[in-house]
């Protein structure tokens, strides 16, 4: 029976306790499953799940993407290149074609379209890609987009590869709705949504979940310090039949937890059981039969 779903676990925004929510599930799920889970920190702008799961990355391997090299001895200034750039990361000023890398998306427009074949692709590292495991044999893999550069969904997609069908996967999304966010959770099963019971944090879950509905991802939602706000949260979910997955409650051993550097899984043993109960439910509600353990 296959019991190896891929869920992304996001955010509207920072700070509501998504790495939290995403490492528990690993620890707690792997306790059933032992070595049959995978966690993917694809939060690559600042990824801090290893603080919470102390891996072991022996491994890694650099990510590359193609940038335009222009032979200028070839060029004729016609211009196309800088019209089909939609990053603004080439530019033909006077006699002159300058490019900016840190711009650049790699996608090959500028090559495609250029009349001469003036230029040329060359490779460009913008971040790395580190594998290994946990102490308690989960499987880690870390992306990590180089310091200053804008580009993070080349590595978030190289993180991605490293997908297994066969185990269990949990992404951790980048916070907000933008590209990387949506560049992970594309093609997930499930995508659970951290939120906080403030106004704020409906109006990103409410967005969270509008891009979670275009891309045709299911989702549920896991309040965070369940008690600091109202009760807008729930009642939107109500309204709009959204489940409720879990409730962490505003307690201050859970965040001397999280400073310390643990999961509710390793703190709390009493969370382990909900934790579990919640991916059963994501199967039951994805159409998965769950296994016991084969
Ligand atoms: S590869 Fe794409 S993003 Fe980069 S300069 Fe060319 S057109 Fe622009
Ligand atoms: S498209 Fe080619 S020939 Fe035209 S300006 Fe760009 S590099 Fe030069």
């Amino acid at each position: 029976m296959d019991h190896s779903l891929t869920i992304s676990v996001a955010a509207g925004k920072g700070g509501t306790g998504k790495t939290l929510v995403a490492t528990s599930l690993a620890v707690a799920l792997n306790r059933r499953w032992p070595g049959q889970v995978q966690l993917l920190d694809c939060d690559v702008e600042e990824p801090n799940a290893d603080i919470l799961l102390h891996p072991e990355l022996p491994d890694s391997e650099p990510v590359f993407i193609k940038v335009p090299e222009v032979d200028m001895s070839v060029c004729i200034r016609c211009g196309k290149c800088a019209e089909a750039c939609q990053f603004s990361a080439i530019a033909v000023i006077h006699q002159a074609v300058l490019t900016f890398p840190e711009l650049c998306s790699g996608c090959g427009a500028c090559a495609y379209v250029c009349p001469v074949d003036a230029i040329t692709e060359i490779n460009r590292n913008v971040g790395s890609v580190a594998m290994g495991r946990t102490p308690e044999g989960i499987q880690f893999v870390q992306g990590r987009v180089n310091v200053g550069d804008q580009r993070a969904t080349p590595v978030t997609k190289a993180v991605r590869k490293h997908i297994a069908d066969d185990l269990i996967s949990i992404l951790d999304a980048p916070p907000g709705t933008a590209c990387p966010m949506q560049e992970t959770i594309e093609g997930s099963d499930y995508c659970i949504l951290v939120t906080e019971p403030t106004p704020f944090g409906l109006e990103n879950l409410k967005e969270a979940m509008a891009t979670c509905r275009r891309m045709n991802v299911p989702y549920g939602v896991v309040i965070n310090r369940d008690g600091i706000g109202d009760r807008g949260v729930e009642e939107y979910c109500d309204r709009e039949g959204v489940q409720i997955l879990m409730r962490i409650p505003q307690q201050r051993e859970v965040a001397e937890a999280y400073s310390r550097g643990e999961t509710l899984a390793h703190s709390f043993t009493e969370w382990v059981e909900p934790l579990q109960r919640m991916y059963d439910y994501i199967i039951a509600s994805v159409g998965v039969t769950a296994g016991g353990g084969d």
